[in-house]
């Protein structure tokens, strides 16, 4: 027998990562050597780890650059129609192994940093996650960066550059405590600043009227300085753009009239306008109606759409005459994540109006088949309404904008239902009840030629309950385009054993069309390919015990079933209802320890947003739960709760390809769609969860026998509802439930203050709005079900490769393509930029051959 393979050799070994190529690597190790010296200014006897890392960055951006130009150049000569992802966060995590995977040199760079002694993860790990999102609606962003330039669409991602992004989350005493996150601290290799770019923005003053129209005078002005990464696609040598803003205050900031004399004060408050892209607010799923984050939210849009405008009329360069706006929405797509970037639309009828001196109706019409509008969520607390009296302040013009497009609107309704004033109430952008607000959602409906929820299930809930109303005026405008996840990023950079199987088996084609993991289903009877899948998994499942056990000095078995549930904490995501199911195992091991148990390691994690009471609450809930279990000699190695500590993309990239059971229990018509789910299917865990969100599409592509499904269906929440949920009903009639209860109540998990979790138990008895009771019977049943099927191997593994050969579905490709020619009216294509090695001939007959299509 050959000794086992080191995670170096291993690497060495996968085939799909690039060819290696002797030449190849030595020009490697000369540009990282030339950047140690010329870059960053050491010597090998003095370079840290850190150094390492950046000049390795700054070797494997050598590569993107000339591409990155050539692909600029190829759209400003072909001129295709722009696709513009306008989004508040782009959670993006690492950039440099998912650089080397694109551009296919991560096999080549393996090697020259082995022969350099120096040690690739070690480098990785060195790199700061861009941490600019809070959880899904962020990463998809990123996700959707990916897709889009694999796919060869001209689109740019236009967002901010947080100096700050989420916070880094550390666990004290078993309570979540916020560390700022200052990302840039070390400089950021990936990004390009260009100052001369700058653009201005302007807020507060008034609207002064003549008779050339509204005028918006007297106002602020901050500038707003882009910064440029490069988005590779993966192999095609296309390299496109993700632009982000940061704010600066002008150099006569405060220093013209009233603030004469005091200079030092005027530059002191440069700070102020800075402040707009200081840092990012780190709710999920939550609206905090705070003036920054509508400056935030301004800022980004009316900064992107003076670039978008500047490019489409650059386009016209050569045609003589005043610009004609007719064939805007042909040239460009404007994709607006939720409603945070929804002043876009009044912003470009301001432009369009006041500026551009189009009339009302022209303007409007241009601007609706311009932009599309995604949904992300039904909970009412995470719906944008702002204050009129804060729009009024800050954006008068848009304020008054908003007012007529509200106009024309209402007489359309009353046009087609007169009389009712219901109706009229419902619908309107503006929302009379306790104090006028702006109803952003409506705002984007109205504005939007397209709107879409993602995931049929959150599709269908936004056509027939929260916009119903927008659905019967306008049933054509209500689309579904369920998420999707990069392939690259989650399954070739965080599994790169799994990866190198499926190719052995299936080939490599796969990486670019998902659905071909189908081909998998041919493989689930066949044993050496069983063995090999469940082989990929406890390596790592055995590399991540590793991790845990460095960094944070937790041991853990290995051997035991991975059960994880990692994802921003909140209350309708129902981590409390794991917490009852880990109290309840606690409880029979205590009662019965003698008899059979299947071992388990329950791995929690994620952030509480920092104003959320209830959520840090169930972190110090799960963390003194896991103190009483994790020391009871009882228990011994049967069951351990791990909290894991500060949960981000970086994490997500170790944890996911070692769990076993996957956790999505969301109450029925809560979760959107999640794309966690999607993430633990491709990486071969099994999944336990609701028919809620993308979940449903999931059991309907693998089979629901294939999936662990438990509770109330959407209909049943409804039902229940109408009759009212009584959770005291549950408690009674359910002893496991009302033992694991009356602990958590009398403070067992916490003797020193008994009290402490009177908040959780009393909300769960008298006002939980996601009835984790009426679910807790059914949900432990689905778990004893887990375990009968973990305790047969070949079964489980089985099922597994029948998850991961229904995971195609959920590529952010397919995603993409929809978005493309349901939504955006583009092409993707699989052609091939030719690499910047090539004469430019190649790029021209590139050209012809897309124009040809
Ligand atoms: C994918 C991802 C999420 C979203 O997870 P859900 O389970 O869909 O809520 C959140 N955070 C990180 C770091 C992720 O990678």
């Amino acid at each position: 027998m050959a000794a086992p393979l080191t995670d170096q050799e291993k690497r060495k070994q996968i085939s799909i990562r690039g060819i290696v190529g002797v030449e190849n690597v030595a020009e490697l190790k000369k540009g990282f050597n030339r950047h140690l010296h010329f870059t960053l200014v050491k010597d090998r006897n003095v370079a840290t780890p850190r150094d390492y890392y950046f000049a390795l960055a700054h070797t494997v951006r050598d590569h993107l650059v000339g591409r990155w130009i050539r692909t600029q150049q190829f759209y400003y000569e072909t001129d295709p129609k722009r696709v513009y992802y306008l989004s508040l966060e782009f959670y993006m995590g690492r950039t440099l192994q998912n650089t080397m995977i694109n551009l296919g040199l991560q096999n080549a760079c393996d090697e020259a940093i082995y022969q350099l002694g120096l040690d690739m993860e070690d480098l990785e790990e060195m790199e700061e996650d861009a941490g600019l999102g809070n959880g899904g609606l962020g990463r998809l962003a990123a996700c959707f960066l990916d897709s889009m330039a694999t796919l060869g669409l001209a689109a740019y991602g236009y967002g901010i550059r947080y100096e700050y992004g989420i916070f880094n989350q550390k666990i004290k005493n078993g309570w979540q405590v916020e560390e700022a996150d200052d990302w840039l601290r070390h400089g950021n290799p990936w990004e390009k600043a260009r100052p001369e770019y700058m653009l201005p923005v302007h807020f507060y003053g008034r609207v002064e009227e003549s008779k050339e129209g509204a005028k918006w005078v007297d106002t602020q002005v901050v500038l707003a300085m882009p910064y440029d990464t490069p988005i590779p696609g993966y192999m095609n040598n296309t390299v496109n753009t993700m632009r982000l803003w940061s704010a600066r205050a002008p150099n006569d900031f405060n220093l013209m009239d009233f603030n004469v004399g005091d200079y030092i004060q005027a530059v002191l408050d440069r700070n102020l306008a800075e402040n707009i892209s200081r840092v990012l607010y780190p709710n999920d799923n939550f609206f905090e109606g705070k003036e920054l984050r509508l400056k935030q939210e301004y800022f980004v849009v009316a900064a992107t759409l003076q670039d978008i405008i500047r490019r489409f009329k650059n386009s016209k360069k050569g045609f003589s005459g005043p610009v004609s706006f007719d064939s805007f929405p042909e040239k460009v797509a404007i994709q607006l994540n939720d409603t945070h970037p929804a002043m876009a639309i009044p912003e470009l009828m301001r432009v369009f109006v006041d500026i551009e001196k189009l009339d009302w109706d022209t303007a409007w019409a241009i601007t609706k088949r311009t932009f599309a509008y995604t949904n992300h969520t039904v909970l009412p607390e995470a719906l944008e309404r702002w204050p009129i009296g804060l729009l009024e302040t800050l954006l008068p013009r848009h304020l008054q904008i908003i007012y007529r497009i509200n106009q024309g609107h209402l007489d359309e309704i009353s046009a087609l239902f007169p009389e009712d004033m219901d109706r009229m109430r419902r619908m309107s952008l503006i929302e009379e009840d306790g104090g006028k607000r702006v109803n952003m959602a409506h705002l984007c409906i109205v504005g939007s030629h397209a709107v879409n929820g993602v995931a049929e299930i959150h599709s269908n809930i936004i056509k027939t309950d929260v916009f119903r109303d927008f659905s019967e005026l306008e049933p054509e405008k209500f689309q579904n385009k369920t998420n999707g996840i990069t392939p690259r990023r989650w399954l070739l950079l965080c599994n790169p054993g799994l990866a190198e199987l499926i190719a052995e088996a299936i080939g490599e084609e796969y990486v670019k069309d998902l659905s071909q993991l189908q081909k998998l289903n041919e493989l689930v009877d066949d044993d050496t390919f069983i063995r090999d899948v469940s082989k990929v998994k406890q390596d790592n499942k055995e590399k991540f015990s590793q991790y845990l056990e460095k960094e944070y000095m937790v041991e853990i078995n290995p051997s035991s079933m991975f059960d994880v549930h990692v994802k921003r904490i909140h209350e309708y995501k129902r981590q409390l209802l794991n917490c009852l199911h880990i109290v309840t195992m606690y409880n029979r091991i205590r009662k019965n320890p003698k008899a059979p148990f299947v071992p388990r390691t329950v791995i929690i994690g994620g952030k509480a947003a920092p104003g959320y009471h209830m959520a840090k609450m169930i972190i110090k809930l799960i963390t003194a739960v896991g103190e009483v279990v994790n020391k009871d000699p009882v228990v011994g190695s049967k069951l351990k709760v791990i909290y894991l500590e500060n949960y981000r993309v970086s994490l997500a990239e170790k944890v996911i390809p070692a769990t076993d059971l996957s956790e999505q229990i969301s109450t029925a018509g809560t979760e959107a769609s999640g794309t966690g789910n999607m993430k633990f299917m491709l990486n071969g865990a099994l999944t336990i969860g609701t028919m809620d969100g993308a979940n449903v599409e999931m059991a309907e592509e693998a089979g629901e026998e294939n999936m662990f499904i438990f509770g109330m269906r959407v209909e049943d929440v409804a039902e229940m509802d109408a009759q009212g949920y009584d959770a005291m009903t549950y408690y009674q009639k359910i002893p496991e439930l009302k033992q694991a209860i009356d602990q958590i109540n009398s403070g067992f998990f916490c003797p020193k203050q008994p009290e402490l979790f009177k908040d959780v138990t009393n909300m769960l008895f008298n006002h939980d709005r996601f009835k984790v009771f009426a679910d807790y019977e059914d949900y432990i049943k689905c778990q004893e079900k887990v375990n009968e099927l973990y305790q047969n191997p070949r079964e489980w593994t089985k099922m597994v490769i029948k998850n991961i050969a229904a995971s195609g579905k959920f590529s952010s490709d397919r995603t993409i393509t929809d978005y493309a020619t349901e939504v955006w009216g583009v092409e993707p294509t699989d052609l091939k930029i030719p690499p910047p090695n090539e004469p430019r001939e190649a790029l021209d007959e590139t050209a012809r051959a897309l124009r040809e299509k």
